[in-house]
């Protein structure tokens, strides 16, 4: 073996046969040793990809200002703020600094992080340095005694999927094979019934890893009041196909081919979160598009006041503006969803 996540993966299989796609992405992204986010810092533009936090301080501060409204309608109790996969640490730092002078606030909260790489750990705890906050490696892990706010941009697209394929011989699992020492496709026998029908040749893609996710997220909002608000590239309405992708400095790369070093990732199904959260007792607001969430949240008016502080930069701004609004950039392939615990409450923004 030479080390590589490639190698790793080819042997593997050879061991144990076909792996079906939540163990590929698991190992693509999570291996301690060969993993994407474990080996990589892949964000912005000199990395692999730039999420709307890199994009511009706009997103965070009024994500912020987001927060400080329900922490507001809530009784502006004591709290946890918490934040699952914060990559840089980015998103976090710009609503902590817009947050800062909002009486109250900062005394009323404490901040936690959810991540599993150690190296971003590392990356957050320095971008943080200047707050007191905790890390754990999973939202389980977060202090029970208090409402929680939770917020998470881009993290359930990096949670694994499985995905099915329809043949003349009915569904079958899509897996990932060793052909001759190359990662290829194929299918194998998935012996759940499935109850729906589509033309042959469809893909369909589900997560268990998602939806458990997503459900114990409820649990704790439901237990320990509180809300969250989900951020993600997706739709409610998906068409069958494969939407695995790789990214590999901000290109589409083949993910079989180029597994090592590039991001793995997959559209996220925001009806199932809306159904999970109904089973849960949760109210969910949305999921609408990121573009209309930032102007109903007044992004244009920040835009335009951070131009006229820094005149300089209003083309920057302006540019910024567009890149997370506007429909043929991130503002409608990204979709936001907010869940609650107090359906009498409605969250800013939807
Ligand atoms: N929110 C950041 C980064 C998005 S990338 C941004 O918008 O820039 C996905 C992030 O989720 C990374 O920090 C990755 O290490 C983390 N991550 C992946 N799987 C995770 C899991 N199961 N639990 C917590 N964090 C996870």
């Amino acid at each position: 073996m030479t080390g590589s996540l490639k190698d790793f993966l080819l042997d593997h299989i050879s061991r144990s046969g076909p792996m079906d796609i939540t163990t590929f992405m698991a190992y693509a992204l999570g291996h301690p040793k060969h993993g994407y986010y474990m080996t990589q810092q892949p964000f912005g533009a000199d990395g692999d990809f730039t999420t709307a936090p890199e994009v511009s301080q706009m997103f965070g501060e009024l994500i912020g200002a987001w927060v400080v409204d329900l922490w507001m309608k809530m009784g502006s109790p004591e709290f946890i703020l918490a934040e699952g996969g914060p990559g840089r640490g980015t998103l976090m730092a710009d609503m902590l600094r817009a947050t800062k002078k909002m009486k109250g606030f900062h005394d009323a909260m404490e901040v936690h992080l959810v991540e599993t790489s150690p190296l971003l750990q590392k990356i957050q705890q320095e971008a943080l340095a200047d707050y007191k906050a905790v890390w754990h490696p999973a939202i389980d892990r977060l202090p029970k005694d208090r409402p929680v706010i939770f917020v998470a941009n881009e993290l359930i697209d990096a949670l694994p999927i499985r995905q099915l394929q329809k043949t003349a011989d009915g569904w079958k699992e899509v897996a990932v094979y060793n052909k001759g020492g190359a990662l290829v496709l194929g299918l194998r026998d998935f012996a759940t019934p499935v109850h729906f029908d589509a033309p042959e040749g469809a893909v369909f893609e589900f997560s268990p890893a998602r939806d458990a996710f997503v459900r114990q997220l409820c649990k704790i909002l439901k237990a320990q009041r509180g809300a969250a608000l989900l951020i993600d590239y997706g739709s409610e309405h998906p068409e069958f196909g494969s939407s695995l992708h790789a990214i590999h400095k901000h290109s589409r790369v083949d993910f079989l081919e180029q597994v090592d070093g590039a991001d793995l990732s997959a559209n996220v199904n925001f009806s199932d979160i809306k159904a999970i959260a109904q089973e849960e007792k949760i109210a969910a607001h949305g999921s609408i598009a990121q573009g209309t969430f930032l102007q109903n949240l007044g992004i244009e008016a920040r835009a335009a006041m951070l131009s006229r502080a820094n005149p300089d930069k209003a083309e920057e701004v302006e540019k910024a503006l567009r890149r997370l609004t506007s429909s043929d950039e991130m503002g409608q392939l990204f979709k936001v969803m907010g869940l609650m615990h107090d359906a009498s409450l409605t969250p800013a923004g939807f």
